[in-house]
């Protein structure tokens, strides 16, 4: 089945970056945007990147081939619910979320009859909004979908087909360890992160200025996405509650044993804990 119009709801970086790779690689395909946002849509109208913008939902998926939500993944059902009325029969629904078994549950209860295949391009930054597209955000980056078992195949080919376009590599999985796997990859890193910062912040033998001037010692680097959309990763930890939490208490247990040896001064604990991680970094790309 041909993708010939698009529509993708949710104008944000992610939304966004999509609109601008499809005018980028995929010419030929119509590019519908809507976000809940006026002031969102005011800006992408002034940035370019669809060919049109629809006012309302259920007008801006009239007609999709694929429909894709670039929301907050706590805001996918109330999106699903106001585009309703303007789908058709054959549209592909799916979505950009970072968490997935939920995500999908959400769009099928709100979409029933409908065709759902949930998608996430496992490719960021910490920016967001409109302006912080680009459209070679997918480039050499994965995108994992999780269709249901009863996916039809050609969708399935379509959607594949589509992230490929926009220079993706596509694995599928089942939404479950998907969610376990980036609970580990990136759920947890953005929690550390964000831990740290907050750390930081309220030693009182720290100033902020020192933290500032001295941050390149790793707090720099190892910070940086903190600097992330606080909705957006809200609504990811509330989403992927269970996988979060069961990386988390390895997290915690793995910390436990390093923090005995510091206390231990047990050298070679710590040498052989960082002589494993340095591996496992440095094949790491
Ligand atoms: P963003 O904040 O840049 O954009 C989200 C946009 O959605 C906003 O413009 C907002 O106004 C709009 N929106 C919210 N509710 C809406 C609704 N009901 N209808 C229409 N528009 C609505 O966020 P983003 O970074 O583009 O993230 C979007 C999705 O992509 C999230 O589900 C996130 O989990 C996922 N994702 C993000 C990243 C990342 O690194 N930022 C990576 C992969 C996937």
């Amino acid at each position: 089945m041909a993708i010939e119009r698009l529509a993708v709801i949710g104008l944000g970086l992610i939304g966004s970056s999509i609109a601008r790779a499809v005018k980028a690689r995929l010419p030929d395909v119509a590019v519908t945007g809507y976000d809940v946002s006026a002031d969102v849509r005011d800006e992408a109208r002034l940035l370019g990147f669809c060919d049109r913008l629809a006012d309302d939902a259920a007008d801006a998926v009239r007609d999709a081939d694929l429909v894709i939500l670039a929301v907050p993944v706590g805001g996918m059902a109330d999106a699903a619910r106001a585009m309703a009325p303007g789908l058709a029969q054959h549209t592909i629904i799916s979505d950009v979320g970072s968490s997935k078994a939920g995500v999908g549950a959400a769009l099928r209860a709100a979409l029933p009859g409908h065709l759902v295949i949930p998608a996430h391009p496992v490719a960021g930054t910490e920016n967001s909004g409109p302006a912080a597209g680009f459209a070679t955000l997918f480039e050499g980056r994965w995108c994992i979908i999780t269709p249901a078992p009863d996916a039809p195949g050609d969708a399935v080919t379509a959607l594949t087909g589509f992230w490929q376009a926009l220079g993706a590599t596509v694995d599928t999985m089942d939404a479950e360890h998907h969610d376990m796997v980036l609970a580990v990859t990136s759920h947890l890193p953005h929690l550390i992160a964000y831990t740290i910062v907050g750390t930081a912040s309220e030693l009182e033998e720290v100033t902020e200025s020192e933290v500032i001037k001295y941050s390149a010692g790793g707090f720099r680097d190892f910070t940086r996405i903190a600097a992330s959309d606080p909705v957006m990763w809200r609504d990811v930890f509330l989403a992927n509650k269970d996988a979060v939490l069961a990386t988390l208490q390895r997290f915690n247990e793995d910390l436990t044993v390093l923090q005995q040896a510091i206390r231990r001064g047990d050298g070679d604990k710590l040498e052989a804990w960082f002589t494993r991680t340095r591996a496992i970094r440095r094949s790491i790309i």
